[in-house]
């Protein structure tokens, strides 16, 4: 059974391997053919950015002509502000953060930046003023160090490890023999989801960009580490344009604005307390998580009396 074993595990090791380069060649893909669709306009001159208001004016979106995400979708955050979306998992979340990055054009309605149409201006002095925290971090094949100077390249080492603090990451990375200069990725040491994630922070925060979008991971972090970043992001997101995808409703009480997403169209919005009051999507989603976490708390609470 043993002889029968191991080849059989090796192969499954084989296997993964594969469908891993697999997966990482079909991103790679994905990421060149969306840079192909969209070119910057003919004579567009760079964001001229004062304090960052994002603007969503009717936009629709699909990725293909036959099923529409996103249907008339309106919102504004002023400079400075924060909006939270939360709704079901295919919302269309996510794409609200792509579009803005502009990986893909609206079809209708249009996306504006301190009163610019973002498809008339550079997509790099674009993508220079919007840091992004994705729900999956790649990282790229090179060092920590390499991974969070990205978001501001010259960066001091000063620098990258005070970023690195304020994203709880810089312990971890002290206790490597090789520091910040352990290589990651495939070919690397693989980092954890939250930890991923950690560096991606760092380097969001290094980058300090006016406008911040952070599409919160449901279940790369632990509770503890989660409570740690929110504090670092607070901080971060002070005076910046921040947009929240958040799955942990907890995330969103102090917002300025939340919408609620389902089958791409804003049912709900306005802040917390009105929501609760009004009693409808999002005080249900917030009863739900609030049952859960109780549930939670008292199934912890037994098996440590067990
Ligand atoms: P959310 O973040 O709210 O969970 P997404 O914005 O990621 O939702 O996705 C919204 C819908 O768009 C989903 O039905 C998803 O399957 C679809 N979708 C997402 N990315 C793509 C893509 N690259 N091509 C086609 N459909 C996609
Ligand atoms: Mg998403």
């Amino acid at each position: 059974l043993i002889q029968l074993y191991l080849p059989l595990n090796f192969l499954g090791f084989v296997y993964r391997e594969i469908k891993q380069s697999l997966t990482d060649m079909e991103s790679m893909f994905r990421l060149l053919r969306e840079n192909a669709e969209i070119e910057d306009a003919p004579g567009a001159g760079p964001l001229a950015l004062q304090g960052g208001e994002v603007r969503f004016e009717a936009v629709s979106f699909g990725y293909n002509p036959d099923r529409r995400i996103l249907g008339g979708v309106d919102f504004t955050v002023p400079a400075g502000k924060t909006l939270a979306i939360v709704g079901p998992s295919g919302a269309g979340k996510s794409t609200i953060s792509r579009l803005l990055f502009r990986f893909y054009d609206v079809d209708e309605g249009r996306i504006v930046i301190d009163g610019a149409d973002i498809r008339d201006v550079t997509q790099s002095s674009l993508r220079a003023a919007i840091g992004i925290v994705p729900q999956d971090t790649v990282l790229f094949n090179d060092t920590i160090r390499y991974n969070i100077a990205y978001g501001r390249p010259g960066a001091s080492q000063d620098e990258i490890e005070a970023a690195a603090r304020l994203a709880r990451i810089d312990d971890f990375v002290q206790s490597l023999p090789q520091g910040y200069d352990t290589r990651v990725g495939e070919r690397g040491l693989k980092l954890s989801g939250g930890e991923k994630q950690r560096v991606a922070i760092a380097r969001t925060i290094l980058k300090q960009p006016a406008i911040l979008i952070f599409d919160e991971a449901t279940s790369a972090l632990d509770t503890q580490t989660e409570k740690e970043i929110q504090e670092s992001l607070r901080e971060v997101s002070r005076n910046r344009t921040t947009l929240i995808v958040a799955h942990r409703l907890s995330t969103v009480v102090d917002a300025d604005e939340i919408v609620v997403l389902e089958h791409g169209r804003i049912v709900e919005r306005g802040r917390h307390a009105r929501l609760l009051e009004a009693d409808g999507r999002y005080a249900a989603m917030w009863r739900r998580q609030q049952e859960a976490q109780t549930l939670q708390r008292r199934l912890a609470t037994e098996l440590m009396g067990a």
